[in-house]
């Protein structure tokens, strides 16, 4: 320790001799203030974690915090963020109308803000936006239903019943429209029957994302539309809930060699619902590396402090309202029976051990 120290503060020595500022030693960066929507989700667990770890390794100190899905919780942990000094906001956002005055706050104060994986609404004071390519995901999800009915070789009709994220995240409208854009004209045609006629974000949507909420709504279906008739395909846009509608399915008892689950879809890859899949309940998943999206996030972080301006490959899509986000988009990945071992354990995303 002592040899490491002294070895430090030879160096840092040196180069004031040689007229340079010593380099910024490890950890003394920052903070960064990371503010994450929920533990509830191992995704956002990961999310955190990834960041903390990819700022360390750039000599950053971090200020990490869960909100437990509780808006007026998000803004006091970030406005405790900027009186405490952050130099810059992460943000994954519960709400992402809510924050408007919290980031004034912070702009005022020179703070950069990053809006992490949902977009933030309604503010100027949204430097960069790191996420995934989100239509894509919906355009993913449904994909997977079209092929599994095998819908474009004709086949159908089917039943299917739609479901969409919390009508607060931003995310859930364009996976539920990348989902509708594989799946309309099967409406459209008959192919595809939504025997609730519930369509449309305001009918479908889950407020924060919630199991439970997504197991009644099933529930519910169920015994109002399908006494008699099956239900084919379920469009689930998260693991989460993905697991409330299974337990609603088995409850009424699919699953069985005669009465077989419907294709189930489903996001983020994580492990109860990928054990799921290899249960053959859950029929798929959309895997974003959250590694990927931590590193982007950290280098557009700290380009923005060393002065330089961040990658993006986004400028036209993110409109939040009072400008266009300039995004940095990663491409998501369908996971199912098939890839899944390619997909999470040889990426290192996940140990075998974690899923058999
Ligand atoms: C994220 C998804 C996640 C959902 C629920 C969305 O904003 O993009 O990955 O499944 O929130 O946590």
């Amino acid at each position: 320790m002592k040899r490491i120290f002294l070895k430090t503060l030879l160096a840092g020595a040196a180069m004031s001799l040689i007229g340079l500022a010593p380099l910024a030693q490890a950890q003394d960066k920052g903070p960064i203030a990371i503010s994450m929507p929920t533990k509830s989700s191992a995704r956002w667990i990961a999310d955190g974690n990834n960041m903390v770890k990819y700022f360390k390794e750039k000599g950053y100190k971090t200020d990490l915090q869960y909100a437990d899905d509780d808006i007026p919780n998000q803004l006091a942990q970030i406005e405790n963020m900027v009186t405490k000094g952050s130099k810059v906001l992460v943000i994954a956002a519960i709400d992402g109308t809510t924050l408007s005055d919290v980031l004034q706050k912070a702009a005022d104060k020179g703070v950069k803000v990053i809006a992490y994986d949902r977009l933030i609404k309604g503010s100027k004071n949204v430097d960069y936006y790191a996420t995934f390519d989100n239509f894509q995901v919906g355009v993913l999800q449904a994909g997977y239903i079209e092929q599994a009915l095998k819908l474009k070789e004709g086949k159908g009709p089917y039943n299917i019943e739609l479901f969409g994220g919390s009508p607060d995240d931003n995310n859930a409208f364009f996976f539920y429209n990348g989902a509708m854009s594989v799946l309309k004209p099967y409406i459209d045609s008959g192919k595809l029957v939504v025997r609730s006629k519930q369509l449309g974000m305001d009918k479908v949507s889950t407020l924060r994302w919630d199991g439970a909420v997504a197991q009644a709504r099933m529930d519910n279906l169920l015994s109002a539309y399908y006494t008699k008739d099956r239900v084919d395909a379920v469009l689930s846009p998260y693991d989460g809930l993905s697991i409330g509608i299974i337990s609603s399915l088995k409850g009424v008892g699919y699953g069985s060699a005669q009465q077989p689950m419907p294709v189930v879809t489903g996001q983020d890859a994580e492990v109860p619902s990928v054990k799921s899949i290899l249960r053959k309940e859950q029929t798929a998943t959309v895997f974003k590396d959250t590694r990927e999206l931590a590193k982007v996030t950290v280098n557009m972080v700290d380009a923005m402090l060393v002065g330089k301006t961040p990658e993006v490959n986004d400028t036209k899509t993110y409109n939040n309202g009072v400008k266009v986000v300039p995004s940095y988009l990663l491409k998501p990945v369908s996971v199912d029976a098939s890839n899944w071992k390619q997909a999470l354990v040889d990426s290192g995303y996940y140990k075998e051990s974690q899923i058999k």
